[in-house]
């Protein structure tokens, strides 16, 4: 994994920080040290020796969602600061300093291979030799088994030959905490289960998954031997081949789609679950103000739901304020669904939507 660029981390610390507005945990602590230029200045002063580690330099390190918030008005387009936070709390480790939240959930991911504890996918799941493989992901199994459960109900409905595996977590959370060999380890058995499964592609609905398989598990050492489809693209190509066909769903009313921040800012997918959306007769769709590569993040990114629960919970609220008033939340990213709902939001699956025209 990437060492720390020092020049780029400086230039952040220097910065007057306008980017803060875009900071969903700068806005929500309204503390300027969680900033992101206050956590670059933070960085820098650990990383010089000016500074001792603590458990509490490394908690406001941990505060960042991976979001790339900050991105949008940042005047150094090389900069991931994100990245260059995840590469620097890694120096904590070796000053013997640990993120206290994560050890929990650190400890279930060594013993179990989920954060959440035993490894569950939907009951629905089918062992076999399908062309398709679905990866569920650790956070839809543990919180939300029905949008997987919805999404292999489709399967079926279209016909798809598909399978799911004996999964293990994708190895993001143990990146996150700092654990970079548990990461190629997680990452060495779903490469192996993946390999051995002979499917021709895989399809997930969890973008932090899909993001983890296509350019960490190269840089770890595990790149697939198959490409890896979001399910909304996935769903929206069943769609158009006639093989699922929605029908006008009762007493519906406007819908607004959450986008995901990984999906939409790292990989610009906004545009296919608007174009599956509007597939489903009379369906309406009402924009948030912040949308497509300017959405804002609901709170759980970087696994910020577990190791900062009442600080994620308050981003969600306020992304929760900014959605059209009346109209029904609906998303395609697990950690979005749960902590969306934790804010308090009615928030559904972008498969259990479809389900519930198609099947
Ligand atoms: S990645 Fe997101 S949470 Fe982290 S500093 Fe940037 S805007 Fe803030
Ligand atoms: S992320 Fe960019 S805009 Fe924000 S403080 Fe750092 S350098 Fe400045």
């Amino acid at each position: 994994m990437a060492e720390v660029n020092r020049k780029r981390l400086l230039e952040c610390a220097l910065c007057p920080n306008m980017c803060r507005c875009e900071c969903p945990v700068a806005q929500a602590a309204g503390r300027e040290a969680v900033a992101p230029s206050g956590k670059a200045r933070l960085a820098h002063l650990l990383l010089e020796g000016r500074l001792p580690w603590s458990e509490a330099a490394l908690e406001a390190l941990s505060a960042c969602l991976g979001c790339r918030g900050c991105t949008l008005l940042c005047p150094f387009p090389e900069l991931a600061l994100d990245d260059e936070l995840l590469a620097a709390r890694r120096n904590a480790a070796a000053a013997g300093i640990c993120l206290p939240a994560a050890a929990p959930f650190d400890h279930n991911l060594k013993k179990y291979g989920s954060p959440y504890g035993s490894r569950g996918g939907p009951a629905a799941a089918k062992y076999g030799d399908g062309e398709v493989l679905y990866f569920t992901g650790c956070t839809a199994a543990a919180n939300h088994p029905a949008a997987a459960g919805a999404a292999l109900a489709l399967f079926e409905q279209a016909g798809v030959s598909y399978q799911t595996i004996d999964e293990y977590c994708c190895g993001y959370p143990a990146e996150t905490w700092g654990g970079e060999t548990l990461a190629r380890q997680l990452a060495a058995e779903n490469r192996a289960r993946i390999a051995k499964s002979g499917a021709r592609r895989l399809v997930t609905g969890c973008p932090e998954c899909r993001y983890t398989f296509t350019r960490r598990y190269t840089e770890w050492g595990a790149a697939l031997p198959l490409p890896v489809v979001d399910s909304a693209g996935f769903f929206l190509e069943l769609v158009r081949e006639g093989r699922l066909k929605p029908r006008a769903l009762e007493g519906a009313g406007p819908v607004t789609y959450h986008d995901p921040c990984l999906a939409a800012r790292l990989e610009e997918k906004w545009e296919e679950p608007r174009i599956l959306l509007g597939f489903i007769p009379g369906l309406s769709l009402a924009e948030a103000a912040c949308a497509k590569r300017s959405t804002r993040c609901c709170g759980g990114g970087r696994m910020l739901q577990l190791t900062f629960p009442a600080l994620s919970e308050a981003i969600a609220k306020r992304r929760l304020a900014e959605f059209p008033a009346g109209a029904a939340v609906v998303t395609a990213c697990p950690f979005c669904r749960e902590n969306l709902a934790a804010g308090g939001g009615a928030v559904l699956d972008l498969a259990e939507l479809l389900a519930r025209a198609c099947l």
